[in-house]
């Protein structure tokens, strides 16, 4: 399997590659340049392993230029109990009729992000042994929150590389911002930005892209790669769940082997639903891909009409992980949607940096048609479904999680449709405390974050994350904020060249 750029298609890359470059060099994303499939037989056989199993089989169509040794030994250090606090890695809730959440939050910052970000730096030092690299990498991240701190956790004291974060400074939970600024290891540096997420993104990419820093860092002995969602190496682990998730509903008698299912994601960058995308066209059997945004609404719109305008106000919600306006991902769905037309992407994606605005072909708004369903909903209508969810069914979901049950609600309600419905669960409620209990208790409570924690345990009878109960007493390490403006300029001197 080659990986080509989806701004030129004449690139052509192993996976060792795609996953050390992070981006190419042109700007475009990596892509598999055919999506392998797996047959039903081969789905419900997957049901029988243990999830680091059913990881390596998925990642054995993708990863070709691996050895299988290689990818076990990714796979069995990633997905353990050392990392995960359950043995099933991500679980399903059987919680409503015929719905089901996926829940991604058990791995060590309480995201699904870990789900990627705990075996990517498996991923990327393999990588780099196989090919010969005798670079240090730099991995540069921008984050809505979660990414940067289960990136952090991923490659903390990874030898032969560092990390460093931007996040939004007032763009993120006050747990999160926590999480991040107390970070332990020697190779790790947090910084805020004075903006928003796709500032920060904005200054990544093009760090990335700079033809003289790049030259300046491999002068240095370095090289820099990403752990956002624009890295191969983060998407292809997020097709696993999917895989497994259906493969468990087989198992489990929810459904007969063949039957669809309706797949719902909480979005921001794309990442998450392009993942169950391409574990739709590997043979998954999916009715509709739910695609559920906050009030930052671009998607919904996207989707809908086929025109993509992020000239809108920005909006900060209790869903930080979603507010974003530019949502990387989509270009690799585009590059499919246009059957791999390199031309017609740098034309859409050069009028979105040069007017914020695209529109894309007839033939692609119907393929959209056919494949999603998008939905919206604002922070009141969150607050008010992880209250009914509460009650319901002493359920405690997360906002974000929300976001994705009211939007599957509306869409229930509006088309009838009865197919067997996953929910992709992607934070615990713990990490979005405040906005938690206020839904739960309906009101809002002057009492500190931890002192929330308790109060959420003692609500929903949720066990407290040891990741987080322990950030009570550690001490902060990362306090610099500085303007988007400078942010090539910190990196430089924090990596001293
Ligand atoms: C990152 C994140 C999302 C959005 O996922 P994308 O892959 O960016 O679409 C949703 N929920 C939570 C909790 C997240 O951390």
């Amino acid at each position: 399997m080659f990986y080509n750029s989806t701004r030129n298609s004449n690139v052509k890359v192993s996976s060792a590659e795609a996953i050390t470059q992070g981006i190419s060099a042109e700007g475009g994303l990596f892509v598999p340049e055919s999506i392998p499939e797996l047959s039903l037989e081969e789905i419900k056989a997957v049901g029988e392993m243990k999830y680091a199993d059913r990881a390596a089989y998925v990642f054995s169509k993708y990863l070709t230029d691996f050895t299988e040794a290689e990818i076990h030994y990714c796979t069995d250090n990633a997905y353990s109990t050392k990392n995960f606090e359950t043995e099933g890695i991500s679980e399903l809730a059987h919680l409503f009729d015929g719905t089901y959440m996926l829940e991604l939050w058990h791995g060590p910052t309480c995201a699904f992000k870990d789900m990627a970000l705990q075996i990517l730096p498996y991923f990327l030092t393999t990588s780099a042994k196989k090919i010969n690299l005798d670079k240090k990498i730099v991995i540069l991240v921008a984050t809505s929150g979660d990414t940067g701190k289960a990136a952090l956790e991923g490659f903390k004291d990874v030898e032969g590389t560092s990390i460093m974060v931007f996040y939004p400074e007032d763009g993120v939970s006050p747990m999160q911002k926590r999480q991040m600024k107390t970070q332990e290891g020697s190779n790790v540096g947090v910084c805020a930005i004075k903006g928003n997420f796709d500032d920060c993104q904005n200054g990544v990419k093009a760090i990335f892209t700079d033809d003289s820093v790049k030259k300046n860092l491999e002068d240095n002995g370095m090289m820099f790669s990403s752990a956002n969602s624009i890295n191969w190496g983060r998407l292809v682990p997020q097709v696993v769940y999917y895989v497994s998730a259906y493969a468990e509903l087989v198992k489990d008698g929810e459904i007969e082997l063949g039957d669809k299912i309706n797949i719902v994601v909480p979005t921001g960058n794309f990442g998450n639903i392009l993942a169950a995308y391409y574990a739709k066209h590997m043979g998954v059997p999916v009715n509709k891909l739910i695609c559920a945004s906050n009030i930052n609404n671009v998607l919904t719109d996207f989707i809908n009409t086929g025109v993509y305008d992020r000239n809108r106000n920005f909006f900060a919600t209790v869903s930080p992980s979603m507010d974003i306006l530019i949502s990387s991902n989509l270009e690799r769905l585009l590059y499919l949607m246009t059957g791999r037309d390199d031309a017609q992407i740098r034309e859409w994606f050069g009028k979105l940096a040069s007017e914020g605005k695209y529109e894309v072909s007839a033939d692609v708004k119907a393929k959209l048609a056919e494949e999603f369903c998008a939905g919206y909903c604002d922070d009141a209508q969150t607050k008010e479904t992880i209250h009914s969810i509460y009650e319901k069914y002493g359920y405690t979901c997360d906002t974000h999680t929300a976001v994705a049950v009211k939007v599957y609600n509306d869409y229930k309600a509006a088309t009838g449709d009865t197919t067997k419905t996953v929910i992709a669960s992607t934070a615990s409620p713990y990490k979005f405390s405040a906005a938690v209990l206020e839904a739960l208790e309906g009101k809002t409570s002057d009492i500190d974050e931890y002192d929330k924690v308790d109060k959420i345990a003692e609500l929903s009878k949720l066990e407290i994350p040891s990741a987080l109960a322990d950030l009570r007493n550690k001490p902060e390490r990362f306090s610099d904020v500085i303007d988007k403006a400078d942010q090539k300029e910190y990196v430089l001197r924090k990596l001293g060249v």
